[in-house]
């Protein structure tokens, strides 16, 4: 296939990301994948990202993920600054077919103001947006930018000008997920697992209180906003605080840490992450918000841990109940269904997962999205 992507990252972090980075994470699995279908890959991100792509730009020379702590208005300049160097790129040459953006707001805004001028662009919503309408206003590029979302509920709940112009949507996918079914099957441990942001949303002190009531170990394992170790957060002092996530982590869920029960280990990863998610009995999202996309939760099944959560967002589209997980609508029957999952068949999940979840299948459906998006463009 001969068709030239600007894949824009953003500057937030580099690609693959040096730990936590849901965004990064997808472009780094995506990537690959669509190189091996003969797309070409311009990748602008920033300067330190070592994705194999066919070329590089980039404005800044390392993530700058730190200063999206700052005030919003100083992160939009920051993100603004990413945009301006790459419209520049997009102005000089004229072997761009098509941009993938994943610029939150900002990317989308950017190359809608280009007008026709611009090439056709698909943005990849990955947050739940529901709550800000505002980030988004009349898109008026016509028919040359669209949009996708990583779960067919994530888009329902949507600001109608981004449903308007939504082309469909492709479920996260994770390399894991390869070959699962082939593998041999891990060996459980007593532990249940909560990976991913500290976040209320997340909802890591459910998970704490439901550890305590039925006595079973709980890990947490995950960033609490910038501090990716306990000893960071311990070391921070008051000033942490102002971050919403280090208020929470520290009123709602740290009186609940044992560190025998119920641990806080911070951000894990690699094969300490895969190791600690295959020797989880079950995969706990006792969710407070719509998950958008849920690549914790496609990484779970494909490493043959069941999922247990309350059903919001994306969990009913990604979790067949009763196959590859339990699914409530009330938190207060998490316990049971927590002593329930030990039913569930770990290759079960495995081998959904190396249907549903890999890597080339995420990219087949961007291509043809890719497909979807030039049609408009290339019509005679
Ligand atoms: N993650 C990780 N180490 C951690 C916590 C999370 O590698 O300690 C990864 C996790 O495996 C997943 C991503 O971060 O790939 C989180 O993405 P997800 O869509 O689950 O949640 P988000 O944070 O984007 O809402």
């Amino acid at each position: 296939m001969s068709l030239t992507v600007l894949m824009n990252a953003g500057p937030w972090l580099s690609v693959p990301p040096p730990g936590y980075g849901g965004i990064e994470n997808v472009i780094a699995t995506l990537v690959p994948e669509l190189r091996r279908l003969g797309v070409r890959v311009v990748l602008a991100s920033v300067e330190s990202s070592s994705l194999p792509v066919d070329e590089k730009v980039s404005v800044f020379a390392d993530g700058q993920f730190a200063a999206l702590q700052r005030p919003y208005n100083q992160v939009c300049g920051i993100a603004q600054a990413h945009l301006a160097w790459v419209v520049r790129e997009l102005h000089s040459r004229d072997d761009i077919d098509l941009v993938h953006d994943h610029v939150e707001a900002v990317g989308l805004a950017t190359l809608t103001a280009m007008g026709p001028s611009g090439p056709p662009t698909l943005h990849t919503l990955h947050w739940d947006l529901a709550k800000h309408p505002a980030l988004y206003g009349s898109l008026d590029g016509g028919d040359r930018v669209r949009v996708n979302g990583v779960s067919a509920s994530q888009l329902a709940r949507a600001p109608l000008a981004l449903r308007e112009h939504s082309v469909g949507h492709v479920h996260l996918s994770t390399p894991l997920a390869v070959d699962a079914d082939r593998r041999p099957r891990p060996e459980k441990g007593e532990h249940l697992l909560i990976l991913g942001r500290i976040n209320p949303g997340k909802g890591q002190d459910v998970g704490a209180r439901l550890a305590h009531r039925i006595g079973v170990p709980l890990v947490l394992a995950g960033p609490v906003g910038p501090y990716h170790r306990p000893a960071d957060l311990a070391a921070a002092g008051d000033e942490a605080r102002q971050n919403p996530d280090v208020r929470f982590y520290l009123d709602e869920v740290a009186p609940h840490v044992d560190g025998d029960l119920v641990r806080w280990i911070g951000t894990v990863a690699g094969q300490e992450r895969d190791d600690l998610l295959a020797g989880a009995r079950a995969s706990l999202f006792p969710l407070r918000w719509e998950e958008p996309g849920g690549t914790a939760v496609v990484e779970s099944l494909a490493l043959g841990t069941p999922v247990v959560a309350t059903s919001r967002g994306c969990l009913p589209e990604l979790i067949e109940h009763g196959r590859t997980g339990l699914l409530t609508a009330d938190e207060a029957e998490l316990d049971d269904l927590v002593l329930a999952a030990d039913l569930l068949d770990p290759d079960e999940c495995r081998r959904v997962a190396a249907q549903r979840f890999t890597p080339a299948v995420m990219a087949q459906r961007y291509v043809e999205l890719y497909q979807r998006v030039r049609e408009p463009a290339t019509a005679p």
